[in-house]
């Protein structure tokens, strides 16, 4: 157990409910949609939660953990328990070189400059990064991620480089979205799949809003903030 503030007690309670619904959730879509052996991983996405807090979700049996922000990542990661860490918000170029010897994936892999630079990077320093790209699926302006079109490119430029991995697809779709967009984005994921063999595994979909239904259309992983944690409120802070 860790060692929580005693003004956490209330939401240490709250996070076991949040845990405990979160699953059931999950299973239930599975049971209904997908097959009994089929992994859909479960993210903690731990930007502004508090290491105690996210240490008390890894004892409950949250093993990967979503970062957003390299910064903010930097100044928590030393009083985390042992977890998985992936790179999920919208990274820098000249930011990568801080988290490329601490986590195991980057998902939000969305032009050849970015991927150029971790796979420079990961030759450098003697290892091979595991990546995801971003799809920005409902074409949105605000959003980072390569659009529809442009995704055979990248997808041909980053094969080639020898120190990263492409392991799937991650995406965030629109507020609202409707079931058809999360088919799409199932369609593509098993299209590529069936060209890039079975280590493309990984179709990153799903958060606090929309996880079952993202279940339902084949998640192998769900990214939640809000539905685990709570409204975000602790720290509030926006980097881009
Ligand atoms: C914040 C964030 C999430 C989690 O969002 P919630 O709606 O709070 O679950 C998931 N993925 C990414 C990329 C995020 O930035």
């Amino acid at each position: 157990m860790a060692n929580l503030a005693p003004d956490r007690t209330d939401f240490y309670e709250m996070l076991v409910e949040n845990y405990k619904t979160i699953c059931y959730n999950i299973n239930n879509a599975k049971v209904k949609y997908r097959k009994p052996d089929d992994n859909v991983l479960l993210m903690g996405v731990t930007k502004t939660v508090p290491p105690d807090i996210i240490n008390a979700s890894i004892d409950l049996g949250i093993s990967l953990l979503g970062e957003n922000r390299v910064q903010e990542y930097l100044s928590k990661k030393d009083f985390y328990k042992p977890a998985q860490v992936h790179m999920i918000g919208h990274l820098q170029t000249n930011k990568v070189k801080y988290i490329i010897n601490e986590v195991s994936m980057i998902q939000s892999v969305g032009s050849e400059k970015l991927a150029g630079e971790i796979n420079r990077l990961a030759l450098k320093n003697n290892k091979t990064m595991d990546i995801l790209v971003e799809i920005n699926i409902g074409s949105e302006l605000s959003k980072s991620g390569v659009l529809l079109e442009e995704l055979d490119e990248l997808i041909e430029k980053v094969s080639v480089m020898p120190a990263v991995k492409l392991r799937g697809l991650m995406t965030i779709p629109p507020v609202g979205s409707k079931e058809d967009v999360f088919e799409k984005m199932h369609g593509m994921f098993l299209e590529k799949k069936a060209k890039l063999g079975d280590s493309f595994d990984t179709l990153s979909m799903g958060m606090s809003g929309d996880y079952e239904l993202a279940v339902k259309h084949g998640s192998t992983l769900v990214r939640l903030g809000t539905a685990l944690y709570g409204a975000r409120k602790y720290i509030n802070t926006e980097e881009k």
